[in-house]
């Protein structure tokens, strides 16, 4: 018997706009009986589908803080058939601190999944969402950027999946979204994370990678604005057009698609977002910070492709990621 210390204070069953929390005690220094206070919407109507929303998986993205919070003040229960949950900052902790990663525990919740109910605070977010809401879904849309360190172009994503025709309807998902470039994602790090939790129950699942750099911009809050509603209306849960316009359709054939640094030093982009490279092209050089008279080492591209995504700062560490390639398809 699975239980959660998760309690919601709102109703999953009930119709009608519920805003509320996720209340997960956490016994501290300065609140002895106190609690995580995750803060979630739940709008039903009737019988349908259910969508799961959520944001703040990292706590320093915001494209989907920003819309899920504007979502969750100006859906109306009469606009929606089914339910909507809409979680803006699941990893709250984080999201609060600004930060990639929990104050209180250090977690990732991205790589913390399944989760347990009696481990660390992140860990319990993790299960609650494993056992208790993403159970409920039909269609999970989780909204990610690159963070403060990670800039990326504006794409919704979806994986290889074995199971054919799961992989087909989160395509088709994905297609719904309307970034301005879908992306089939080859991931570097996939244990742990929400995504192949939600994928290996079955679900429609999407993520992005909206932008980066530790904020967004009115252009990917846009793109997220549009995407969220989009979903919605692919999954039949809201009844409007859809609003759409041309992607790039982008494929991670291998790992060379991923450039990482083998030195410390200052970070010098050679191409930008969105730009085509060859095989062999200068994508970054890495410049010394304590001397002159140096040539720079160059980062160059393993294989021919768009870059998609690429390191932020302007100071860059060994093991850093430079840069990510996607290669455009049909
Ligand atoms: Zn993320």
């Amino acid at each position: 018997m699975h239980s959660s210390p998760i309690t919601s204070t709102v109703p999953f069953d009930e119709d009608g706009v519920h805003h509320g929390f996720l209340r997960l005690p956490y016994s501290r220094d300065d609140s002895a009986w106190g609690a995580v206070m995750i803060p979630v919407t739940v709008i039903r109507n009737g019988e349908g589908p259910t969508a799961l929303l959520t944001g703040g998986n990292h706590g320093d993205e915001y494209e989907g803080p920003v819309v899920l919070q504007e979502l969750a003040v100006r859906l109306t229960a009469d606009e929606v058939q089914g339910r909507v949950i809409i979680v803006p900052a699941m990893n709250q902790p984080a999201f609060r601190n600004g930060t990639r990663t929990s104050p209180v525990d250090s977690g990732n919740l991205n790589r913390s999944f399944p989760g347990s109910p009696t481990g660390t605070v992140t860990q319990k977010i993790a299960d609650y969402f494993s056992c208790v809401l993403v159970p409920m879904a039909d269609v999970v849309l989780d909204f990610h950027s690159g963070g403060r360190t990670l800039d990326f172009i504006p794409f919704a994503a979806v994986h290889i999946l074995e199971d054919k025709a799961q992989e087909a309807a989160c395509v088709a998902a994905m297609q719904a979204f309307n970034a301005p470039y879908s992306m089939k994602l080859l991931e570097i790090d996939s244990v742990g994370m929400y995504d192949t939790t939600v994928e290996d129950m079955g679900k429609v699942f999407v993520s992005t990678e909206l932008g980066g750099g530790g904020s967004s911009t009115a252009r990917s809050n846009a793109i997220a604005r549009k995407g969220v509603r989009n979903l919605l209306v692919h999954a039949g849960i809201l009844k409007e057009p859809l609003t759409l316009a041309a992607t790039i359709n982008l494929d991670m054939p291998d790992g060379d698609c991923y450039s990482f640094c083998e030195y410390d030093g200052m970070h010098e982009p050679m191409v930008d977002l969105g730009d085509e490279v060859k095989a062999g092209d200068v994508i970054a050089r890495v410049w010394p910070l304590d001397r002159t008279g140096q040539e720079p080492v160059e980062i160059r591209a393993k294989r021919a492709g768009l870059l998609a995504g690429r390191h932020f700062p302007g100071l860059i560490k060994v093991g850093d990621c430079v840069a990510v390639l996607g290669v455009e398809v049909d």
